[in-house]
C-alpha cells in the first residue's frame, strides 16, 4: 500500500505482540509471507497488499487513515501589537488644547494630548507648536494630568 502511515506498521507489530502472536502465525492468518510481514512491521508498507493490510487493520482494530500532519498554525512572525500611542503635549499655553485652570490661585494648564497629538505626530494639531513628549523640567515621560509626578513641575508653564 502506498502512502501507508509508518505508524500503522508499528501499531501492527505492537498489536501482534499484545495478542501473543508470532509473525508466522499472523502471516498465516491474514494470508501473507512471514518475511513480508516482518518487513512490513519494520515500516515498509509496500510489502503487503492492500487486502492483507485491511485484514490486519480489522483484526487489530487499527485505523488505516494516515495521521494527518498537525496543521502548523502560521505563527505570524511579527504580530503587530498596537502600541499605545505615546502622545505628546503642546507646550504652548495659548493653544486651545491646553485647558487653563487654577489651583489655589496658581494658573495651570491641563494638556489635552489627544487633541494636540491625535496621531502621535511631531507638531500640535491645533497650533503647530512642536510637541513635547517628556517633561520639559526633568525629562520624565509625559503622563496624564498637568503636573509631572516625578519633579512636581507643571508641564506647561504659564507665561
Ligand atoms: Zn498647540
Ligand atoms: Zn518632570
Amino acid at each position: 500500500m502506498k502512502n501507508l502511515n509508518p505508524e500503522f506498521c508499528k501499531s501492527v507489530k505492537s498489536a501482534r505482540r499484545e495478542a501473543g502472536l508470532t509473525q508466522g502465525q499472523l502471516a498465516t492468518e491474514v494470508g501473507c509471507k512471514q518475511s513480508a510481514l516482518s518487513m512490513f512491521e519494520q515500516g515498509d508498507g509496500t510489502k503487503l497488499n492492500d487486502e492483507v493490510i485491511e485484514k490486519l487493520a480489522k483484526k487489530f482494530n487499527l485505523s488505516l487513515s494516515p495521521s494527518t500532519p498537525q496543521p502548523t498554525t502560521p505563527q505570524s512572525l511579527n504580530p503587530s501589537i498596537p502600541q499605545p500611542l505615546h502622545r505628546g503635549f503642546c507646550p504652548n499655553p495659548h493653544c486651545p488644547t491646553n485647558k487653563e485652570y487654577f489651583v489655589e490661585e496658581i494658573r495651570l494648564f491641563l494638556p489635552d494630548r489627544e487633541a494636540a497629538d491625535p496621531v502621535g505626530g511631531k507638531y500640535c494639531a491645533m497650533c503647530g507648536e512642536l510637541l513635547e513628549r517628556s517633561c520639559p523640567n526633568c525629562g520624565a515621560p509625559v503622563h496624564a494630568g498637568a503636573i509631572c509626578s516625578l519633579c512636581g513641575q507643571p508641564y506647561i508653564s504659564a507665561l
